[in-house]
This record gives C-alpha cells, structure tokens and sequence, in this order.
C-alpha cells in the first residue's frame, strides 16, 4: 500500500481494517447480472419481497469477500466504445404493486437530448413540488465520457447553494473513497444523483420524486455509456433498479440497469454516521474495482 493511499484511508477512518490484499488474477467474465424489473415501473410501497435474481446469488461468506465474482460477457454496446450490453430482463421480478412509472412523454422528450439541453432542461424543470424549494438543480459533474458513473440521492444543503453534487461532508468522504480504488472526481468519473433538487431538510425523496427525475438520470446514463455504475445507498438503488433494497442484503451482487453492470454500496453520509460499516464500503469499492478490470480486460478480448 502506497502511503497516500495508507493517508486516504486512515482519512476515511479505515486504517489498519482497509489494508486490501492484492487482487487474484481477474477472472473471466462468466457470472449473471441480476436484473432490474423492467421499466417504466418504479415501485413505491415498502416492504417489498427480497429482489429475485436471474440466477441464485451466490450464497454470502462470513468473511469479507475479496474476489470480483465473474460476470457474463455481454454484446456489445450501441455506440463507439466496447460496452458491456444488455442482460435479458424478461425474467426480472414483476414491480410489486402500487407502482409509479415516469412518464412516457418525458422520456421520450428526453431521448433525443444533448448535454447541454439535458443540462437546461434539468435546471429549469418544475416536474415535482421539489422544484419550489430548491435554489438550483444539480445535474451533475465529472467526465462525460466516464467508465464510472456514481449515482447519490439527492443534492443537501451545500449543494444546493453550489450546484454541484457531493461538496458537503458526504462529498469529502465520497472524494476519499474514490482516491482509495483510485480514482478522482472528473476523471473518468461522473456524479450524479438519483434526484436533482434539494428535499426539504435533506429527507429521504420520495418513491414519486425518484421516479419523476428517473428520466434525466436515464438520459445521463445514454449519454456517458459507463462500464460500471455504483448506486450509493438505497433511493439510488431504488431508482436504477427499479426496485427496494437493503443495502445490506445488496452488497456484493452485481446488478444490471440497461445492460451496465451496478454495484450498490452504502451512502457516504451513512458512513458518516455509521462508521463500522465503512470496512463493508470498503469492500464493496474493491468488489467495483475488480469488476471494473474484469469489464475492461473483457473488452480488450472482445477488439474494437
Ligand atoms: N448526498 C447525495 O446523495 N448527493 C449529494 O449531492 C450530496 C449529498
């Protein structure tokens, strides 16, 4: 371990816990995605049933897992870059009633946007009553051209003022997170959140809020193409795959929102109040990182 690296994660409240062990040699890409319900549904009622897999997961060993299971090659693409593509969804687990879906017509307003009029129509939408409160809505930042796209929830009070996802405490902590797998904020990394404007009081937003920012979220996501989303905590989950999770039961799968492999992992302001679990964040940011070099090796097997 380097020493900046040793710094970030005493910095993060890790050390000596998040000492990572080299990675094995990465495997093959072989193992299912689990898929989210198909859209537009997004299910508002709580509880829900555990989500249904395509294939049974693996059953949790009692130590932290290190090795990235192997995933399954997957077509390519649509558009330039070597993509992992779409899973079948057809035999995802049906939305459990009542559902909430985004609107048709705002997808398909959607489906043909830019950046920049993605960006305008983000900043200037009164599609819910969270619009009335907020300062600014916060797209987004980072690479547009990432292979890693980090979904939060929803911008707090910091952000609202500044309009950039993740500058507060939770954002401090996301940005050490990141530097320990390496990573920075901008480089080849994009941040966005599952909802754009600020809930009253930093609430959790709610199932309609999700699903009437889904589309921009959707549109982003078509937009950079990642390799790899990580869904931080469970109303980012909730929105991508369309389904209520716990975090806990989560952890360690890999997922599938429209072909891209996501990782669900807690949420950096739940670290901050939850400090034993950053061990189990940790894990789940080496379980991403695999995954990452496995979807990248993957691609270089599979050419241009
Ligand atoms: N929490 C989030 O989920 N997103 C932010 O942008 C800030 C805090």
């Amino acid at each position: 371990m380097t020493l900046r690296r040793a710094a970030i994660l005493r910095e993060m409240g890790l050390a000596p816990l998040w000492r990572p062990r080299d990675a094995a040699p990465l495997p093959a890409l072989q193992a299912p995605l689990e898929t989210a319900p198909a859209r537009p549904a997004l299910a508002v009622s709580a509880p829900t049933p555990a989500p249904a897999p395509v294939s049974a997961p693996a059953p949790r060993p009692a130590m932290p897992r290190m090795e990235a299971p192997p995933l399954r090659p997957v077509a390519p693409a649509p558009e330039a870059r070597p993509r992992p593509a779409a899973i079948p969804v057809a035999s995802a687990p049906a939305p459990v009633a009542p559902v909430l879906a985004p609107s048709p017509e705002r997808l398909a307003e959607l489906a043909g946007l830019g950046w920049e009029a993605l960006e305008a129509q983000i900043l200037g939408c009164q599609a819910c009553s969270l619009s009335q409160r907020r300062k600014q809505a916060v797209p987004g930042v980072g690479d547009r051209q990432a292979d890693w796209l980090f979904v939060g929830e929803a911008p707090g009070a910091e952000e609202d003022a500044r309009g950039e996802p993740f500058v507060g405490q939770a954002g401090k902590l996301l940005d050490a997170m990141l530097a320990a797998i390496d990573l920075r904020r901008g480089e080849d990394v994009y941040i966005a959140n599952a909802v754009k404007c600020r809930p009253p009081n930093n609430r959790t937003p709610e199932a309609a809020e999700l699903a009437s920012c889904f589309p921009y979220l959707q549109r982003q996501v078509a937009l950079i193409r990642p390799r790899l989303i990580v869904a931080l905590g469970r109303p980012a989950a909730h929105a991508l795959l369309n389904q209520e999770l716990k975090i806990s039961a989560a952890r360690g799968r890999l997922f599938d929102y429209a072909g891209i492999p996501v990782i669900v992992t807690y949420h950096p302001a739940y670290l901050l109040r939850n400090q034993s679990d950053k061990a189990k964040a940790w894990e789940d940011l080496c379980f991403a990182r695999r995954t990452m070099q496995g979807l990248k090796a993957e691609a270089r097997t599979e050419g241009p």
